[in-house]
């Protein structure tokens, strides 16, 4: 959508929305009483994103990194769904499967 020559790639902006904001509705919708300090640890699940270091070119938009990446591979993604049934790992293990789900979201 162009206005006044100023480009909006809304697929971009729904990316970063679901990286960055998504987490804190999750965290208001299902842990409520700490939900700022809940979606905090889900948003910063954004570092698995370092194993783009290890591609060349590090940043490419038109790529996939669902099992691209080591950290985006179907065995990881495993484990991350895994994390998600002991408390102690569950916030970390759902902000990385919403991490994927959004991810995925480009590979379409
Ligand atoms: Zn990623």
């Amino acid at each position: 959508m162009e206005i006044y020559g100023l480009l909006i790639d809304w697929q971009m902006v729904l990316h970063y929305f679901l990286h960055l904001g998504f987490p804190f509705l999750v965290a208001w919708l299902f842990f409520r009483k700490e939900w700022k300090k809940a979606g905090l640890i889900m948003v910063l699940t954004l570092v698995v994103d370092m194993d783009h270091l290890l591609a060349s070119p590090v940043f490419d938009p038109d790529r996939c990194s669902i099992n691209f990446h080591p950290l985006h591979n179907y065995w990881a993604i495993g484990i991350y769904f895994a994390g998600v049934f002991y408390e102690k790992t569950r916030l970390v293990a759902i902000g990385l499967l919403l991490h994927m789900s959004t991810d995925l979201l480009d590979c379409l």
